[in-house]
C-alpha cells in the first residue's frame, strides 16, 4: 500500500495519492490545487511510481479540495467521485465557493456519486465510504484496513468547521462518534488539513472528544 501526502495552497490542504503496490492502480484524494506546478508534483509522483489513477475522489465539495479535479481528470482520464449530497457543489455553487476560498478553478461535474457503504477498489486495496456529514452535507471518510482518510471531519487535535452552508456541529459530532472513534486505536488518521494522527491519539487528546 502506497500513501503519499502532499500539502498545497493557502489553506494547507492535504492531497493524497493512495496506490496498490502489486497492481499499481491508484486513487487521488482531494486534488485541491489550482496551480500547474502543484499538479506536476502529484503527476510526477504518479509517474515515478508507475501508477495508473483509477479514481479522483473528493472527501467533500469545498474548492480547496476540488480545485484540481479538472487538471487531474485531463491528465489521467480518471472519473471524479464525490458523495451525492456534495456533487452539486462541483458545478452550481462552485463559483461562489471558489471565490470564498480565493481559488480560480472550478471542477467538471461528478462522474459518479457515492453513498455510505460504497466500496472503492483499486488493485487489491478496498476502501469503504463512510458518510460523515457535519462539515458539509456530503462529507465522507474513506476507511481502509488500518487507516482512515477523514477529510475535514476529523483533524489531529481538532474537527472541521461547521459554519459553512450545510454545516452542523451536532452532525459532525455524531459522525465522529458513531463512525470514526469506534475504530481501533491504532488506525491511522489521514486528515484534510494538518498532520497525520491515530484514532487512539484523538480519543486521548482531541479537545472535542473529551466531552
Ligand atoms: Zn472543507
Ligand atoms: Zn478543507
Amino acid at each position: 500500500m502506497i500513501i503519499k501526502m502532499f500539502t498545497f495552497g493557502m489553506y494547507f490542504t492535504n492531497c493524497y495519492v493512495a496506490g496498490c503496490e502489486e497492481t499499481k492502480e491508484a486513487i487521488v484524494i482531494d486534488p485541491g490545487f489550482d496551480r500547474d506546478a502543484e499538479a506536476e508534483k502529484v503527476l510526477g509522483f504518479i509517474k515515478q511510481n508507475d501508477l495508473r489513477v483509477k479514481y479522483i475522489i473528493n472527501t467533500h465539495g469545498h474548492s480547496d479540495h476540488t480545485a484540481g479535479n479538472g487538471i487531474m481528470k485531463k491528465a489521467t482520464g480518471a472519473p471524479i467521485l464525490i458523495h451525492e449530497n456534495d456533487a452539486v457543489m462541483l458545478t452550481g455553487v462552485a463559483r461562489t465557493m471558489s471565490r470564498i476560498f480565493g481559488l480560480r478553478a472550478t471542477s467538471p461535474q461528478a462522474d459518479k456519486t457515492l453513498r455510505n457503504g460504497d466500496v472503492i477498489q483499486f488493485g487489491r486495496v478496498k476502501l469503504v465510504v463512510l458518510h460523515t456529514p457535519g462539515h458539509s452535507e456530503g462529507g465522507i471518510s474513506l476507511l481502509g484496513e488500518d487507516f482512515v482518510f477523514t477529510g475535514d471531519t476529523l483533524f489531529a487535535g481538532s474537527i472541521g468547521r461547521t459554519d459553512f452552508p450545510g454545516g452542523s456541529f451536532e452532525e459532525i459530532m455524531s459522525s465522529i462518534k458513531t463512525k470514526l472513534v469506534i475504530l481501533p486505536d491504532h488506525f491511522k488518521v489521514y486528515p484534510g488539513h494538518g498532520p497525520v494522527s491515530t484514532i487512539g491519539e484523538e480519543k486521548r487528546s482531541n479537545p472535542f472528544l473529551q466531552m
